[in-house]
C-alpha cells in the first residue's frame, strides 16, 4: 500500500489529535461511549457559546457542527496557528516529541526547549513529505468525504 512508509502517516499515528487539540489550548470534555473517544468543546475557528467542535479520537479527526471546520491533527495545527503545511508538520513533531525517521534528524526534548528550533535539517524530509501530500491531494477525489 502506498501510505505504509509515509512519514506523515507515521506522524499522524503518533500524534493523538485529542492531546494535540488540548496542547493548542482547546478545552475538551469527553462525551458518549468512552471507546469512541468523542470530545466536544468550543470551536477555535468561530465565535460561539455552544460546544459545537467535536473531536473524534477513534478516527483522529475533528469536525465543527457550527462552521464546518474539519480535518486531522495537521490541519488543526495549520488552521489554529496559521502555519503552512511544512511548518505545521514541524510544530506537530515538537508537540508530540515525534522523531522523523530519517536517522539524521531528531526532534528531541532538548531541542524543544528552544522556542523556535531551526528547521534546516528537516526541510529535505518535509519537501519529500509535501510531494507525498500533493499526491494524496490529487487523489482526494477517491475518498468519500
Ligand atoms: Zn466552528
Amino acid at each position: 500500500m502506498y501510505f505504509i512508509n509515509n512519514p506523515i502517516d507515521r506522524l499522524l499515528v503518533h500524534a493523538d489529535i485529542v492531546t494535540v487539540a488540548r496542547h493548542l489550548g482547546i478545552e475538551l470534555r469527553q462525551v458518549g461511549n468512552k471507546k469512541k473517544r468523542g470530545y466536544v468543546g468550543l470551536c477555535p475557528f468561530h465565535r460561539g457559546k455552544h460546544p459545537s467542535f467535536k473531536v473524534f479520537g477513534n478516527r483522529q479527526m475533528y469536525y465543527c457542527f457550527g462552521c464546518g471546520a474539519s480535518g486531522n491533527a495537521i490541519t488543526l495545527v495549520r488552521e489554529k496557528e496559521f502555519l503552512n503545511f511544512a511548518d505545521a508538520v514541524v510544530r506537530l513533531t515538537e508537540i508530540t516529541d515525534f522523531r522523523i525517521p530519517s536517522g539524521k534528524t531528531k526532534v528531541t526534548k532538548a531541542r524543544r526547549r528552544v522556542r523556535r528550533p531551526s528547521t534546516k535539517n528537516v526541510k529535505p524530509i518535509i519537501r519529500k513529505v509535501e510531494v507525498e501530500a500533493q499526491h494524496v491531494r490529487e487523489h482526494d477525489d477517491d475518498i468519500p468525504f
